[in-house]
């Protein structure tokens, strides 16, 4: 399969919907292909995550002084926490000359659309149901209940934005996760 055609991809979708599974799928299948913009987070770190290549985990003072330092793209905050990309991870991983992969929420998505000297493709994953979501996101029993009553607030927020039309240019329902993998692909790997 050919690469793309260097323009960021851009992933949001609600807290739960599958995009960590989705890109994880996608960088396993197509080596040396795509690079992950790593963020910048105040959140604690879940099992397994590496710091420095799920996030780079950060306190909440060195994430205020990266903001008024102008380190980042974009920067939001999200169930409590801060997310941020900085121009440093962009331009590293841009500097690999693989295809470039986002996964942010929607404020930094608004962000990102607002700055002209980004060119991006922007991909909003859909829950089925937001029962699906809620369901999928207390299967992964990664947050306290708290936590999951937070995202999945955000996430009607998140719903609501993705309806307003040329938002995103492609919208994927993950229902069916090879079917939404294979829609993934086709938009991944498509020129427009
Ligand atoms: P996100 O990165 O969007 O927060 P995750 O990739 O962590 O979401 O997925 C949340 C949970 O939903 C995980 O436990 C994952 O295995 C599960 N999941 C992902 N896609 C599907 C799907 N199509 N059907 C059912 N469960 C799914
Ligand atoms: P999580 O805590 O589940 O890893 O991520 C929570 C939300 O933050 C997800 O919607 C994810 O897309 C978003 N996110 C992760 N990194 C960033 C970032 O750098 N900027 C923004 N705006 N959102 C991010």
């Amino acid at each position: 399969m050919t690469s793309t055609d260097g323009r960021l991809i851009v992933i949001s979708g609600p807290s739960g919907v599958g995009k960590g599974t989705l890109i994880q799928k996608l960088f396993e299948d197509h080596p040396n292909t795509f690079a992950f913009t790593v963020s910048h987070t105040t959140r604690a770190p879940r099992a397994g995550e590496v710091h420095g290549q799920s996030y780079f985990f950060v306190e909440r003072p060195q994430f205020a002084d990266l903001v008024s330092e102008g380190a980042f793209v974009e920067h939001a905050t999200f169930g409590g926490n801060h997310y941020g990309t900085s121009k440093q991870t962009i331009a590293d991983q841009i500097a690999k000359g693989l295809v470039v992969v986002l996964d942010i929420e929607m404020e930094g998505v608004k962000q990102m659309r607002a700055n002209d000297s980004i060119d991006a493709r922007y991909v909003f994953i859909k829950p089925p149901t937001f029962e699906d979501l809620e369901k999928r996101l207390r299967g992964r029993g990664t947050e306290k209940d708290e936590d999951i009553q937070k995202r999945l607030n955000q996430a009607k927020a998140e719903i609501e934005y993705a309806a307003t039309p040329d938002v995103h240019d492609r919208i994927i329902v993950n229902d069916d996760l090879e079917k939404a993998y294979d829609e993934l692909k086709e938009f991944v790997f498509s020129k427009n």
